[in-house]
Order: structure tokens, then C-alpha cells, then sequence
């Protein structure tokens, strides 16, 4: 029986036989060979997706969650505290549930999925929208858990990072190597410090053979690593990684540069259209701001071709159903019919032929 990533990866993990875990029975998630697309836009590597949307919460911060809400829960916390733009709101509260800990999550106002804001909510976390970005909501977040006895549980919280790292522990343990390239949108920058993380010390252990080159990609309208410098106003569709001040911006740069990796921007419309292309070719839906890691694949491969033979890992971080408005928006309305048989045939019929 599956029983969560802690279990299944205790070796590699910060946590004694006495740490009282906090499962919702998070990971394992499958890597589904997205071969329609692949062909379709002639690449001919294998090319895999991480599909993260089948967490409990729908996301792969559920990941980082067990292990911090875990080890909050074992320093004796009564209650933990987020900024987010919504996945992480959404799996902050169901762990807390889960400890029956309080759970207060700080999210920029208008600005999160439909989806996240609803979890949130329905797993009881007191949710407070301020006027004000994601980045201005990690500060106040910061600021009132050094004040307060109140456990920080963003990603600049190393636990975090530790749990995240599993997402490469199961790619290596699937494919029985890291692939070549490893694709991953980039907001605050956690997760790719954390998929580097898990590769190195898989690696360092003898479990890989080699390493991945890490291809990070942000929003065009909020990138900051690619710049060089922060973005006041970030603004993209891809609310997940609507950041412009990414709290591991070096462990992003380190991941990069250590491993011969590139990061590189993806436009509101390339991700669109990749997200479209994938649910309709491959069957898989993700949210828009995991598009990016598909959109990032289309943009390199136009400029150094991938080769028969490589391996490529997309990390899918969210599910598609987490932003039903956006999904509605770009898609075409369903079509009104009579309804009778003559009503719907006449519809049809261009399919049949
Ligand atoms: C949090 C999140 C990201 C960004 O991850 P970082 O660790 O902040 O870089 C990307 N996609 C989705 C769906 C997310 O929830």
C-alpha cells in the first residue's frame, strides 16, 4: 500500500522513527509518455510528463507539504502560516486539516485560481486576501512568523524543499535514470532547487548514472532570473508563477549553471497553446503555468533540435482543473442543438465523414 513519500523515502529525509508523519498519501504520480504531441511537432526523443496534478490537493506542493506540516506538527506548532498564489493556500490547509493545526494563508487579491481559493476554503484555513502582490504577501508572511509563534510553511521553509525533492527520486525510479533534460516552470523558484537537489544526491548515491541539464522557464511578463534583476509588477495568466521576486532565485541559478541547464521565458500565448495542445493530443490537462515546462520544449527544440534517443522530463505541476475560468475562456462554447436524434446527427455528421 502506498503511504506517502515520507514513508517511501525516509532514508533520504529529515525525519525520526518518532516524527509523527502527515500523509494524505502525496507522490507516486505517474510519468505518462506524451508521444501524440511529441510526433505532431516532430521531436523525436521520448518525451515524458510529471503528472503533479494527481497529488491529493491537485499540485506538487503537497510534496513539501507533508514534510513541513510534518515537522511543524513534531516542534509542537498549533498553527501555520502561507503567502501564495493559490496551490500552495490549497495544500497548506488540507495538511493542517489533516494535524488539525489552524491554517492562516495570505493571497494577492483577485488574483488565484478558482479552484485553489476553493480548497483553501473548504478545508478551513482562515483565508486573507491583501492589495497587494505575491511577493508583498511573503514578506508580511515572514515578518509576523519571526514575531509570532506561528510555523512559516513556504518554500523558503527547508523542509519544504526536502519533500519536493522526491518528484526526482520517482523519475529516476521509473525510467531507471535521469532523463536529459528535465523541463520545470519557475515562480518563486523552490521546486527546481528542489528537483536538483533530489537529482544530485540520487546521483551521489550511485542510484543515476548521469544528471539532467535543468531548463527552467518563467513568464514573460514575470521573469526576473532572466532579466537579472526583480519585477515589480509581474503579470502573466499563469497566476502560479506570478512572481517577481522568487525567494531561491540562487538555488535556481545554481541548478542551472551547475548542471549546463538554460532559463528562458515562455509567453502568456505559448503557453496557452501548449496547454491546449497537450489535454487535446495527449489527454493530459494541467494548468497554465505548468504549461510552461511543454512551452519550453517547443522554444528549445526550434533553436538545438532534440535527438533520437534522449530522454525528456516535463513536470506537469498543477492540474487543469485547478483554473476552470481560464480553461472556459480559451476553449469554444459548447454548441446548442434541438434535442432530438435529426438535432445532434446534423451536428455530428462532419465527424463521420
Ligand atoms: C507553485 C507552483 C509553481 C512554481 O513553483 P516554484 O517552486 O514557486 O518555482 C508552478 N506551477 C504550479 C502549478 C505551482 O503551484
Amino acid at each position: 500500500m502506498w503511504t506517502g513519500i515520507i514513508e517511501k523515502y525516509r532514508a533520504h529525509l529529515p525525519v525520526l522513527d518518532t516524527t509523527p508523519i502527515v500523509s494524505l498519501c502525496e507522490g507516486n504520480t505517474p510519468l505518462i509518455s506524451i508521444d501524440n504531441l511529441a510526433k505532431k511537432m516532430g521531436i523525436p526523443a521520448r518525451w515524458y510528463v510529471k503528472y503533479e496534478g494527481l497529488n491529493p490537493t491537485g499540485s506538487f506542493k503537497d510534496r513539501g507539504m507533508t514534510m513541513a506540516i510534518t515537522k511543524a506538527k513534531e516542534a509542537g506548532s498549533k498553527i501555520v502560516m502561507c503567502a501564495s498564489t493559490g496551490n500552495t493556500s490549497a495544500a497548506a490547509a488540507a495538511y493542517a486539516a489533516k494535524a488539525g493545526m489552524g491554517c492562516c494563508v495570505i493571497i494577492p487579491d483577485g488574483k488565484i485560481a478558482l479552484g485553489k481559493l476553493a480548497q483553501a476554503m473548504m478545508h478551513g484555513a482562515l483565508v486573507l486576501q491583501i492589495s497587494g502582490n505575491f511577493d508583498d504577501a511573503l514578506n508580511l508572511v515572514r515578518d509576523i512568523t519571526d514575531e509570532y509563534p506561528i510555523a512559516l510553511v513556504n518554500s523558503v521553509n527547508p523542509y519544504r524543499i526536502e519533500g519536493q525533492k522526491t518528484g526526482s527520486f520517482e523519475i529516476v525510479d521509473a525510467l531507471g535514470d535521469a532523463p536529459d533534460f528535465h523541463f520545470i516552470p519557475v515562480g518563486n523558484a523552490g521546486n527546481i532547487t528542489a528537483y536538483w537537489k533530489g537529482y544530485s544526491e540520487y546521483k551521489t548515491l550511485g542510484k543515476s548514472q548521469r544528471l539532467p541539464r535543468m531548463m527552467g522557464y518563467q513568464a514573460s511578463g514575470a521573469a526576473p532570473i532572466v532579466l537579472g534583476y526583480p519585477v515589480l509588477n509581474p503579470e502573466t495568466i499563469a497566476t502560479a508563477i506570478r512572481i517577481g521576486n522568487p525567494a531561491s532565485w540562487k538555488g535556481a541559478v545554481n541548478a542551472r549553471d551547475d548542471s549546463g541547464g538554460h532559463i528562458d521565458t515562455v509567453t502568456d500565448e505559448e503557453m496557452t497553446v501548449s496547454q491546449q495542445a497537450l489535454a487535446a493530443c495527449d489527454g493530459v490537462f494541467c494548468e497554465p503555468a505548468s504549461a510552461a515546462a511543454v512551452a519550453g520544449v517547443l522554444k528549445w527544440h526550434k533553436e538545438h533540435p532534440f535527438q533520437e534517443g534522449q530522454t525528456i522530463v516535463s513536470v506537469l505541476t498543477g492540474h487543469g482543473l485547478k483554473d476552470p475560468n481560464r480553461a472556459i475562456e480559451i476553449s469554444s462554447s459548447p454548441i446548442t442543438v434541438l434535442g432530438t436524434k435529426e438535432g445532434v446527427m446534423a451536428a455530428l455528421m462532419p465527424l463521420l465523414s
